[in-house]
């Protein structure tokens, strides 16, 4: 009899989706993900599960917009029309679902057939967002209520442009207030569905009464018997007043599907549980419906991708370990790029963040779409002046969290920078000099005005980098920075001569 009283559902989810419609390579002969495979599993676990009489919900953590060009040609909605095709009930928002603003994230919303929860979201009505998004739903499975709770990390606020009208709010002090909001209405199995990162979510199981489970994303962490994994699955930790609270993710991409059983008994607390986690493996079959619309929208890519607008005798490199830990000949290319192409109003120094190329450029020919996926972000350009002090000052921040392969370290042109990662942290800048009209350099004067040009994401304090708004003299070009690229190396004469340049 009170077994007959327990509940149980079964919890598919995924995050960090991050646009992954088709199987990521994993070396050779190996992918992992894309959506036609996912669709094949989540058929045949939603079939076993309908066969026990087992209810079933399929979450995602945030993060599906962003990382290929489906989502630069498609804006979320190729993502979108998959994830109604596959039934999910629930998403939270990541940072990433801010990159393009707000408006295409609202018709992104106004496509889904699942709801989007976010707790921690100050939506003002002036907001295209007003009225899209719930702080939490209470979703109805044989007769019992679930309620699921969504969070969004607050570093979506240096991370993307978020604009007007939207703040985030205390993540732990929303989620503490979601829960009493549910609980005054008789639902006592809380999901968390959240957006913060691996440790915040941790945090958030320690401080908050009345969450059963977290599902996570944002940090990418991998969990349970993915390699290199750094956490179990699911991660037990303990609320406050000592109940158990699961804490579960995904990795990225669509590469595994989360599978976590869990039991409540009467009362809506956590009996046991048990946990999978299924690779999408090459194994699983490709869904013939979801090949074909998978085809419509990929053709129209494939012709963007293959357009040749140059060519390079040597690889350019922004691949993370060295992007964000030293100048690389893609990093030099990109801010030489932005220097010419506001020439005109004599800029000296261009100043680019590491995290902002998500990729590198092969040897060989050069296509739009390898710009465009290594320039993935919609930023423009940007003209300002600081002072020499300003500029090592920036500088300075920028090499300071080398070690953790932030994104913030400086891709730079126009300058020579001497600098040691062993130093302390502010004093790591040996020498800046400066480059001249003639080609010489001297040393920064720290006294004096430069014109730079720099990233509208840099320019609004992202990665950290509050300072340049102090600049004077603003100007925003409304360049997209991948556009900048593509111009320049269209225009230049195709014997690789400024590549070479670019690497010294
Ligand atoms: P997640 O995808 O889970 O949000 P992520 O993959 O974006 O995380 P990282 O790979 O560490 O996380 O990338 C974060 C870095 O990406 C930032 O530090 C920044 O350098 C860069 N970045 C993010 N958004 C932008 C943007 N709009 N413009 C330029 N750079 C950006
Ligand atoms: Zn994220």
């Amino acid at each position: 009899f009170w077994a007959a009283s327990a509940f149980e559902v079964r919890l598919l989810h995924t995050n960090d989706h991050h646009a992954h419609l088709e199987p990521v390579e994993m070396g050779e002969n190996e992918t992992l993900g894309g959506i036609s495979k996912r669709k094949t599993l989540i058929d045949r676990l939603r079939e076993e599960s309908d066969r026990a009489n087992q209810p079933l919900l399929l979450l995602d953590a945030g993060d599906v917009f962003q990382g290929t060009l489906y989502f630069n040609t498609y804006q979320g909605q190729a993502d979108g029309k998959f994830y109604n095709a596959l039934n999910y009930d629930a998403m939270t928002l990541g940072n990433h679902e801010f990159d393009q603003g707000q408006e295409v994230l609202r018709n992104f919303i106004e496509e889904s057939k699942f709801s989007i929860v976010s707790a921690n979201l100050d939506i003002e009505s002036s907001s295209p967002l007003s009225g899209w998004v719930k702080p939490w739903i209470i979703l109805k499975k044989k007769g019992q209520n679930i309620g699921i709770l969504g969070l969004t990390t607050p570093e979506t606020m240096t991370m993307a442009e978020v604009g007007e009208g939207v703040e985030f709010l205390d993540p732990v002090q929303a989620a503490q207030q979601a829960v009493n909001e549910l609980t005054q209405e008789g639902v006592n199995k809380i999901i968390a569905l959240t957006h913060l990162g691996i440790t915040e979510d941790l945090e958030l199981a320690r401080q908050v009464d009345g969450i059963d489970v977290i599902i996570g994303g944002h940090s990418h962490t991998r969990v349970g018997d993915m390699p290199e994994a750094v956490y179990p699955y699911p991660i037990v930790e303990k609320t406050p007043n000592g109940q158990p609270v699961l804490v579960v993710t995904d990795w990225e991409w669509g590469k595994y599907l989360g599978d976590l059983n869990v039991r409540f008994d009467r009362q809506g607390h956590l009996q046991n549980w048990e946990g999978n986690l299924h690779p999408v493996s090459d194994e699983i079959s490709a869904n013939p419906q979801f090949q074909a619309i998978l085809k419509t929208f990929s053709q129209p890519i494939q012709k963007l991708k293959s357009k040749v607008i140059g060519e390079t005798p040597i690889k350019l490199n922004g691949d993370r370990p060295y992007i964000r830990r030293e100048q690389t000949n893609l990093g030099t290319l990109l801010g030489e790029a932005l220097l010419v192409k506001t020439a005109r109003n004599q800029t000296e120094i261009a100043i680019t963040n590491g995290g902002g190329i998500r990729g590198s450029i092969a040897a060989g020919e050069i296509t739009i779409g390898d710009i465009l996926e290594a320039f993935p972000f919609p930023n423009t350009v940007i003209e300002v002046d600081l002072t020499g002090k300003q500029i090592k000052e920036l500088l300075e921040y920028g090499v300071s969290q080398v070690d953790k392969l932030d994104g913030c370290f400086p891709q730079v042109a126009g300058m020579r920078l001497d600098w040691q990662a062993d130093l302390p942290v502010g004093s790591r800048m040996l020498r800046v000099d400066t480059r001249q009209g003639d080609g010489s350099y001297l040393p920064l004067d720290l006294e004096r005005n430069y014109r730079v040009v720099t990233s509208s994401f840099l320019f609004k304090g992202g990665d950290g980098y509050t300072l340049l708004s102090e600049g004077k003299n603003v100007v925003d070009t409304g360049y997209l920075i991948s556009d900048t690229l593509i111009e320049y190396i269209r225009d230049r004469d195709s014997d690789g001569s400024h590549y070479r340049a670019a690497e010294g």
